[in-house]
């Protein structure tokens, strides 16, 4: 069996049998991977604590028939408070949630690691109330990278000068100007704030996003656009993000 070496973020553990794990895995070249941890529900695994979601390792992976297995396991940055706070487990599990849809895709995005990695790093550090603008920097990007990136400049539906515009269309994918939201009934209200908080989120790293302060009322305006605009573009049901909307995000 041939084997390779890989750095990858775990997404999501799968039980399997008795005592086996398949992981979901995000390599480091954006592809997605699913392989199995064998023994890993028995006590003493020799894989230890280190396969548990939101932690980056490092990986050798024999190629099996139907799926690859990991022998060897090396901790790179375990992010273990994502996983002992209940505030930060729940941001993490919508990056990890996303990022696992995303990665299914067959056109595998290298950012899309990168930026995994980034969110999930800010927000095992970050002060808690930093979370929610973690998250929506998170998903406004990730849409970016998956050739969704809003408009927020012209609108989205005419290409006209948006001025004025005061809705937001996640079909047409983006602001629209005020003739075009009077004619939308689905659009959503959308304030100037939210608009430059979404064009600040895109021109930030997640490391800045962490430490600029945001009023709550337009991070959690930008939270429920982006909901709606990620479950349009995005068909799998995204559990955790439905999940994250009802603790009142
Ligand atoms: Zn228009």
């Amino acid at each position: 069996m041939a084997a390779y070496p890989v750095r990858a973020i775990v997404l999501r553990k799968t039980k399997l049998g008795e005592t086996d794990i398949i992981l979901t895995l995000i390599a480091a070249d954006g592809r997605q991977i699913r392989a199995v941890a064998k023994g890993m529900r028995k006590p003493g695994s020799r894989f230890g604590g280190r396969l548990e979601p939101f932690a980056e390792v490092d990986l050798l992976v024999h190629e099996g028939r139907s799926l690859d297995v990991v022998t060897e396991a090396e901790s790179v940055e375990s992010c273990a408070s994502l996983r002992e706070d209940y505030d930060r487990s729940t941001a993490a599990s919508v990056v990890a949630d996303v990022a696992d849809k995303l990665s299914a895709d067959s056109d595998a995005e290298e950012r899309l690691f990168g930026l995994t990695r980034a969110t999930l790093r800010a927000m095992a550090a970050c002060d808690v109330e930093a979370l929610q603008r973690l998250v929506c920097g998170f998903l406004v990007k990730a849409m970016a990278l998956h050739g969704v990136r809003p408009e927020l400049d012209s609108c989205a539906a005419c290409a006209a000068h948006a001025e004025g515009g005061n809705s937001f269309s996640v079909g047409s994918g983006g602001v629209l100007c005020p003739t075009c939201g009077e004619r939308d009934p689905a659009a959503l209200p959308f304030t100037e704030a939210g608009r430059s908080l979404l064009v600040s989120l895109l021109g930030m790293t997640m490391e800045e996003i962490a430490n600029t302060s945001v009023p709550e009322n337009d991070a959690r305006e930008a939270f429920g656009l982006l909901r709606g605009f990620v479950a349009y573009h995005v068909p799998a049901r995204l559990k955790a993000l439905d999940f994250y909307a009802g603790m009142g995000m």
